[in-house]
Formats: C-alpha cells, sequence, structure tokens
C-alpha cells in the first residue's frame, strides 16, 4: 500500500516570522497518527530554520531546487549534501518554473535527480505538459520524454523511494486544476512506463498530483487510485487550506 504524501511547494514567498507563524497554526491542528506523509518545501534561506522548528514533528523538510554538481566552484548553487546537512529530506527537481525560467533541460534535470538520490535525498520529479502540448495530444509523449531522461541516466531502482509529481502546466497557479480523470489517466500512464522496467517498483511509486490543489477538489483528486497525494503550491500557504489537503490524503489512505 503506498503511504500518500501531501507536499507545500512554498515557492519564492515568506519571511521568518511569516514561516514561523504559518508553520505554528498548522502544526497545532495537525494529527500526527495520520496515515499521510507532508512535507513542506520553503526557499533555501529558510530551511535550516524550518527544520530546526519541525525537528520533533511529523513533517519533513524539502527544497525547491539542487545543484546538480556534488560541490566546488558554482557561485550561488547549493549542493545536496548542504541540504542534507541542515534538515532536508527531499528536493524538487524539474518543477516547470525552473524548466520555464530557468532553462532547465531533461538532461539537466536528470542529473539533478542523481545528484539528490546519491546525497540520500528523495528526489521529487516534477514532469507535465503545457496547454498547447495537451491541445496537440503530445501529453503521454511529453511526460514520456521527461521522465525517460530521468531513467535512462538513473535506471528505475531510485523510483522505489523517488516521488514523481505530475504537473500540467496549464493547472499551476491558474485555479484550473486537471480533472480527476484527467490526471488519473496521466498516472496510469507513467505507472505503466515504469512498470515495463519494473512492476514491483512501478506498484511501489508515489505520484502526486499538482496543479492548483485547494481543500475543495482535494478529495476527488485523491480519490483516483494513481493518484498518491499532491504538490500543492498556492494553498500550502495557507494554514486551514494546507490541512484540509493533507486530511484529505489521510482518508484516501483509510479507503485503500
Ligand atoms: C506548484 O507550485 O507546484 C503548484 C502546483 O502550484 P499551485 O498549487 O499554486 O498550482
Amino acid at each position: 500500500m503506498r503511504r500518500p504524501l501531501v507536499a507545500g511547494n512554498w515557492k519564492m514567498h515568506g519571511s521568518g516570522a511569516a514561516n514561523a507563524a504559518l508553520l505554528a497554526e498548522f502544526e497545532l491542528r495537525l494529527h500526527s497518527e495520520w496515515p499521510v506523509d507532508i512535507a513542506v518545501f520553503p526557499p533555501f534561506v529558510y530551511l535550516a530554520d524550518v527544520a530546526r522548528r519541525l525537528r520533533d514533528a511529523a513533517i519533513d523538510v524539502g527544497a525547491q531546487d539542487v545543484c546538480a554538481e556534488p560541490g566546488g566552484a558554482f557561485t550561488g548553487e547549493i549542493a545536496a549534501a548542504m541540504l542534507k546537512d541542515v534538515g532536508c529530506a527531499l528536493v524538487i527537481v524539474g518543477h516547470s518554473e525552473r524548466r520555464r525560467w530557468n532553462h532547465e533541460d531533461d538532461a539537466l534535470v536528470a542529473r539533478k535527480f542523481a545528484a539528490a538520490s546519491a546525497a540520500g535525498l528523495t528526489p521529487v520529479l516534477c514532469i507535465g505538459e503545457t496547454l498547447e502540448e495537451r491541445e496537440a495530444g503530445k501529453t503521454e509523449a511529453v511526460v514520456a520524454r521527461q521522465l525517460d531522461a530521468v531513467l535512462a541516466m538513473n535506471g528505475v531502482a531510485p523510483f522505489a523511494r523517488a516521488v514523481i509529481a505530475y504537473e500540467p502546466v496549464w493547472a499551476i497557479g491558474t485555479g484550473r486544476n486537471a480533472s480527476p480523470e484527467q490526471a488519473q489517466a496521466v498516472h496510469a500512464f507513467v505507472r505503466r512506463r515504469i512498470a515495463q522496467q519494473n512492476a514491483n517498483i512501478a506498484g511501489q511509486a508515489r505520484i502526486l498530483y499538482g496543479g492548483s490543489v485547494k481543500a475543495a477538489n482535494a478529495g476527488e483528486l485523491f480519490a483516483m487510485p494513481d493518484v498518491d497525494g499532491g504538490l500543492v503550491g498556492g494553498a500550502s500557504l495557507v494554514a486551514d487550506e494546507f490541512y484540509e489537503i493533507c486530511a484529505a490524503a489521510a482518508a484516501r489512505h483509510e479507503r485503500v
């Protein structure tokens, strides 16, 4: 049985004071016995502080990006081992905003995935098509290409632990989520693609849906058999919303 994961991507939001207030409000309501993994992904400069605050909480901390290199003369970059050192357990690689604004291609994302795995971090690999690609009937070809680049460099074994986040670009930050059926179709396709290499690992791999997840739609999205939780942007910055999304994931697990 796959344990659901709800991951809150804070993007470039927050401040020391705002983060402390958000976590305090969220933690107050959280049920530590819930059968769901929860993680937050603050901006780099707040990672150590958030990790310290959450040391005794049932909430993991992750980074939003990582350098593909293990260390050295790469000004402004952050190595996977450094993330581990300050208390991170996970790291997002290949978020569509980085693919778009930082021109990250599939090969670089595959190298970042490798760097994260080598340091003992759980990579959260983001894949997903643009609206133009969906309308051109290219959704499966795009997510297959993004996934295959990582599989080719890393093999299938890391997916027993690594997380995949299917995030249609047209649904991120737009308020327009994929329908549960649209999400399920792509998640099932991704799982079948991994199963072509190893059926056992495909059964273990957690595939999250991301793109305008909120309290109002989390339940129906998480009810889909191949949707193992969510990668949540905007709604993760509102304690009540994030709490309700985690509750929806916990309820899904109880039904499985
Ligand atoms: C994201 O940042 O990965 C995301 C899915 O954002 P939002 O939930 O705001 O669409």
